[in-house]
């Protein structure tokens, strides 16, 4: 039975490891090969690390968690997206999505050109996005960062990546910013250079907007990209959309993005979902064009990727390339997501890891919609 206020070696960041050695009397270097052991090496188990003493492992065995999640199932789509679902010790479960990319097509991950991770920072997630099917479970809870790491751990081991270097969207289950501690922690064991070390370039945060959470994000030392996932241009129609919105609104979460300290070069994503009928007309794009302005950003268009419960349809590729072209004839870089493992329900907004409830609310919702666009 595991214990859970004990330190879980997985998610200590190096500083915190050599500190608990320190308080068990025992010398500080070991905190590194620990460190090593399970980011680097990807061992589950102390009694593998074989270069401290059988002594030391027992110790650590005695006084210490070592923490990795499950796999429950793995499912492979044509396009070579993998999907994990995960188990952690509790006995919750996590959707993590790996999408490779590659110019000649291959669905292998090893021989991609690139690699994404896409990570959840929860179970479920409190934002009841009205497109999102991950809305629909509602919170369960947390991830720890030793869970959120863990997503990596096992997704290098099970594709068998080795050195091979790799991208990750903080895009699966649950709001980043509704879990920041132990997101931000996660980054910090992921860059650190005696692990996997990835750069917080690498990295990018997607997040509905929680305000207070995204200024303090602006304060930090090292800071992941940013993506906002905008989708609308109204603050009535995004109140319905994305909830949050009613508590912080359009208005007030661009004005934090203008003042969002950005390095050279860099510039905020802004994601859009485009529902049919809904928010993807030439008005919508004209004043998308318009609330950017002054901000330095890029676009990206979801074309909705449906799902049963969903009460929104998908528009044709007409009416997205029209939106892509009202913008770029603006002067606003944009960019179509091309969805990946919809056959094998991995894409955006389609992980779920529970059943949920028939979707009259939503049914309503969207009837709403009609009226308020
Ligand atoms: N909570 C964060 C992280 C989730 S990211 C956020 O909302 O940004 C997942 C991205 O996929 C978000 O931009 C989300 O709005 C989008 N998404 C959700 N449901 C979708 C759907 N059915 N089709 C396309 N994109 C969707």
């Amino acid at each position: 039975m595991l214990n859970h206020t004990r330190l879980d070696l997985a998610g200590a960041e190096l500083h915190e490891l050599e500190q608990s050695l320190a308080q068990l009397g025992r010398p500080r270097f070991h905190g590194r090969q620990i460190f090593q052991w399970v980011h680097r090496r990807g061992v589950t188990d102390v009694a593998l690390m074989s270069d401290l003493s059988r002594e030391l492992r027992a110790a650590l065995a005695d006084h210490f968690d070592l923490r990795t999640p499950s796999v429950a199932r793995r499912e492979q789509s044509t396009d070579g997206t993998t999907k994990f679902l995960l188990r952690l010790d509790d006995g919750k479960q996590i959707e993590t999505v790996c999408i490779p990319e590659s110019a000649s097509g291959s669905a292998d991950p090893t021989d991609a050109d690139r690699v994404t991770f896409c990570l959840s920072t929860q179970v479920g997630c409190a934002m009841r996005c009205a497109f999102c099917l991950t809305g629909k479970m509602g919170i369960d809870r947390n991830l720890s960062a030793g869970e959120i790491v863990g997503q990596v751990r096992v997704l290098v081991r099970e594709l068998g990546l080795g050195d091979q270097r790799f991208n990750i969207v903080l895009m699966g289950m649950g709001e980043p910013l509704h879990n920041y501690d132990e997101t931000m922690k996660a980054l910090r064991i992921l860059a650190d250079e005696h692990g996997m070390a990835v750069s917080p370039r690498r990295v990018t945060l997607s997040t509905v907007g929680v305000l207070p959470a995204l200024e303090r994000l602006a304060t930090e030392p090292v800071m992941p990209n940013l993506a906002i996932s905008l989708h609308s241009t109204t603050e009535a129609q995004r109140d319905l959309l994305v909830p949050i919105n009613r508590k912080y609104g359009i208005e007030e979460l661009l004005n934090v993005c203008r003042k969002f300290p950005l390095k050279r070069r860099e510039r905020i994503t802004f994601e859009y979902v485009m529902l049919k009928d809904v928010n993807d007309t030439p008005e919508d794009a004209r004043r998308l064009v318009r609330l950017l302005n002054g901000i330095k950003g890029k676009v990206n268009l979801l074309p909705l990727n449906e799902a049963a419960g969903i009460p929104f349809e998908r528009p044709s590729d007409a009416a997205v390339n029209r939106f892509a072209r009202i913008l770029s004839e603006r002067g606003v870089t944009v960019s179509v997501r091309r969805s990946r493992g919809r056959d094998i329900r991995a894409a955006c907004g389609q992980l779920i890891t529970e059943s949920s409830r028939a979707d009259a609310p939503g049914r309503r919702l969207a009837m709403a919609m009609g009226s308020v666009v």
